[in-house]
């Protein structure tokens, strides 16, 4: 095993360097804390810019508190969430939101490639509607999905008429929004507010970041005292200018979209090579940084072999991610090692 190379995660990767740039930036004196420094201004601003509204953004360490937190603020300890079976709140999350919202259950919903459908919220939604029940409060989407799938905007309306009808208030898990808004070559407000979306959790860390997610939330009532929720659950950055800092170094030119267009490009090349493989299918369509493929099972173990570090999950297909920091001569070398081992291998 000569090497070590990975297809493992998106958060395998490093510090893109314009994140670091300004984090270099905002070492260079000191600044006031708890976010009252001039970088986190600037993050939050720009964050309304892309959006292109007055939306309240909040920065946290990570994902599941992100998500955790932005659930609680939508509902009380005996609501319920309705999400995908395959949703990370659900299978990743170590019952953070339950914990976060005192109880408020999450009810799994379903939808081919990883989407969840109307149909499936209306179900969970009236198959119930009495005192024994936790009642319904909020919808929670991933965007790009666990499986690697966007939802349109035409789908995500759908789903917020469902989310009206009912009282719903909906949440995206936005692990890989960057992702989903390359893929869809959409502008950022037509999959979140114009769509209906009232809460994003918008991740930096699967970006370029060291660490850091925004939480956005686009209906302003939402965030009433959501600052004392992140104080309470330990996620005020005392030093908070070194997640909103390299924040504004994604934002600044576009950066953000750039990584994830790079990222999604270099899934897009494993995918072509993958699907000219013998014996490789694919699982899932490919939309954003992602391939989730079935590899025969020797084929694993020689790529595992030669020191490629990829996981398996999701039934069992093996995902392989790109991000900002995978290259073109990565993807080859990968699909250089299949094909030796089609070629030698191969009864
Ligand atoms: C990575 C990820 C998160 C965040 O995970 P943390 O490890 O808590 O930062 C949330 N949702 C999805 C879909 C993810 O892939």
């Amino acid at each position: 095993m000569s090497r070590s190379e990975q297809f493992a995660s998106d958060n395998y990767s490093g510090i893109c360097p314009q994140a670091w740039g300004a984090m270099a930036e905002a070492n260079r004196m000191d600044e006031p804390a708890y976010g009252e420094d001039q970088w986190t201004t600037r993050a939050a601003d720009g964050l309304r810019e892309l959006f292109d509204t007055d939306c309240e953004v909040f920065f946290v360490f990570n994902g599941t508190a992100a998500n955790s937190l932005a659930l609680a603020s939508m509902g009380q300890s005996f609501h319920s969430v309705i999400c995908h079976e395959l949703a990370h709140i659900e299978t990743d999350e170590c019952g953070g939101p339950e914990y976060a919202s005192n109880g408020a259950k999450l009810l799994l919903g379903t939808g081919a490639d990883g989407k969840l459908t109307p149909q499936s919220i209306e179900h969970l939604v009236t198959k119930r509607t009495d005192i024994h029940y936790p009642k319904p409060r909020a919808v929670s989407l991933t965007q790009a999905t666990e499986v690697g799938t966007v939802y349109t905007p035409e789908e995500l309306r759908a789903i917020r008429s469902v989310a009206d009808q009912y009282r719903l208030n909906v949440h995206m898990d936005g692990a890989r929004f960057a992702n989903a808004v390359a893929a869809l070559d959409v502008h950022p407000s037509e999959i979140t507010w114009k769509a209906g979306v009232d809460v994003l959790c918008f991740s930096g860390t699967k970006n370029g970041l060291a660490m850091g997610e925004a939480v956005i939330f686009f209906n302003r009532d939402l965030a009433e005292d959501f600052e004392w929720r992140c104080k309470q659950a330990g996620q005020l950055a005392s030093k908070m200018r070194y997640i909103s800092a390299p924040w504004c170094g994604l934002l600044k030119d576009n950066v953000w979209l750039d990584n994830a267009r790079h990222a999604n490009a270099c899934a897009e090349q494993l995918e072509q090579g993958l699907a000219r493989s013998p014996g490789v299918s694919l699982r899932y369509p490919r939309q954003v940084n992602g391939v989730f493929a079935d590899l025969p099972e020797p084929l694993q173990a020689f790529l595992r072999n030669k020191g490629w570090r990829f996981y398996n999950f999701i039934g069992g297909c093996s995902r392989l991610m790109c991000s900002w920091s995978t290259s073109t001569e990565q993807v080859d070398r990968f699909l250089a090692d299949i094909d030796h081992w089609n070629r030698n291998h191969r009864g």
